[in-house]
């Protein structure tokens, strides 16, 4: 046996419990008598299956004191102030900043992550080959997937689709969209059929920034769900933001929202940026500028919430930890009751991993990949209100972080 877990507080389960590893997989829960190469006695500490990020920017990260300030504070005027950095970006710089926050997450007790990458006419495929150095040079901390993203659109920005295309071929995993950045709905609509064409021909599943905004007459997740069942790609398809969708007046988003649940679309809610990106334009009451979360959960829809962004023009805080998003996105769509903090703490675990589609390999249970954490928490509760250290953090059975804190009052 690899490494020995004594004494775990397994979340979800009742009761303190050993855990035996061997070659990266969890082969035992209960009475164990053998001996390991490295035993951790949790003493009663949460274990926590790995924490999952589904939507960050690794490409765009730690940029934000190399540019001007955005004065607006508005997602336009993100993206353009981002251009000319991207124009400069080496494989270096990106491999430099996106290996710092992959490091934070590790230590904060994320072992997977699913970032965007930006494919446009500005910055070609340098920040795609940035990241593809950065999943060899640190997969011993993370699994990354990898989604190429036209930020600057498909039908404005022409030769982006040969671009997707050619990122697909060197290594790119999903195939990403921004439909709402388009000039019309038209133009919008096409845009996701290009995607879903890209898609088709690499076999690859669809991961969107959809409507990020809060005007309502943005209206892409409608025609994307649509999209979804009319191809067969029911379960394939992921959409991140969705602000729009809480826009709508409540009966259209009712229907929306029945559409999604039919396409079996994974929703992503993004609070961290949104929260201070949306509503710009409000004087009072000012929109919170999420999706309509509680709706979606209650629809039976997988959601989930991610990191989104690191210190960039769209927002400069963030610290790749996902119990900080998990406590932002309780506050912004008020997930406070007992039941609600339980998903809330799925939407980073479980629900995540099914996004991800690598459910079936995820969990605290005999035959798993040994991905977990042990948080100095009694729950799951305990562990986002107090925003824990982050003990051990194990991956693939090896042991891939360790924090200790050390706080005391002086007496006098
Ligand atoms: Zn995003």
């Amino acid at each position: 046996m690899d490494l020995l877990i004594r004494n775990a507080k397994i979340v979800g389960q009742g009761g303190l419990k050993n855990i035996a590893i061997e070659a990266g997989r969890i082969t035992k829960i209960g009475k164990i008598t053998k001996r390991a190469r490295k035993t951790i006695d949790a003493g009663g500490m949460l274990v926590s299956s790995a924490f999952i990020d589904p939507h960050i920017h690794l490409d765009k990260v730690l940029i934000a004191e190399d540019l001007r300030p955005n004065v607006s504070g508005t997602l336009m005027e993100a993206i353009e102030l981002i251009w000319e950095r991207k124009r400069r970006y080496t494989v270096a710089d990106v491999k430099r900043r996106a290996g710092e926050v992959i490091s934070m997450a590790a230590l904060n007790g994320t072992t997977r992550m699913r970032t965007h990458v930006d494919v446009d006419t500005i910055g070609g495929l340098m920040p795609l080959k940035g990241l593809l150095a950065t999943r060899k040079e640190f997969k011993e901390l993370m699994d990354l997937q990898i989604v190429a993203f036209p930020q600057e659109g498909i039908v404005r920005d022409p030769g982006t689709d040969e671009l997707m295309r050619k990122a697909m071929e060197l290594g790119a995993d999903l195939v990403g969209g921004m439909p709402h950045h388009e000039r019309s709905h038209e133009e919008a609509k096409h845009h996701i059929d290009v995607a879903f064409n890209i898609a088709r021909e690499f076999d690859a599943n669809i991961d969107m920034h959809v409507d990020e905004t809060d005007d309502p007459n943005s209206r892409s997740l409608e025609y994307l769900a649509e999209k979804t069942i009319a191809e067969g790609y029911q379960g394939r398809v992921t959409a991140g933001h969705t602000c729009a969708l809480a826009a709508y007046p409540d009966d259209y988003a009712r229907e929306v929202i029945r559409k999604v649940k039919l396409a079996e679309i994974n929703m992503i809610t993004n609070p961290v940026t949104n929260l201070v990106i949306q509503g710009r334009g409000d004087r009072q009451p000012i929109r919170r500028g999420i999706t309509r979360v509680k709706e979606l959960l209650a629809a039976g829809v997988n959601v989930t919430f991610g990191q989104d962004c690191v210190d960039d023009a769209f927002y400069p805080f963030g610290r790749a930890d996902m119990l900080e998003v998990a406590l932002i996105t309780a506050h912004a769509a008020q997930l406070t009751t007992p039941a609600e903090i339980e998903i809330l703490f799925k939407m980073m675990t479980t629900n995540a991993a099914r996004t991800l589609g690598v459910l079936d390999d995820y969990g605290i249970a005999v035959g798993k990949r040994a991905d977990m954490i042990i948080l100095d928490a009694e729950s799951p509760k305990d562990a986002i209100r107090r925003q824990v250290n982050r003990q051990y953090v194990i991956k693939d059975g090896r042991v891939i972080a360790e924090s200790t804190s050390l706080r005391k009052l002086s007496k006098n």
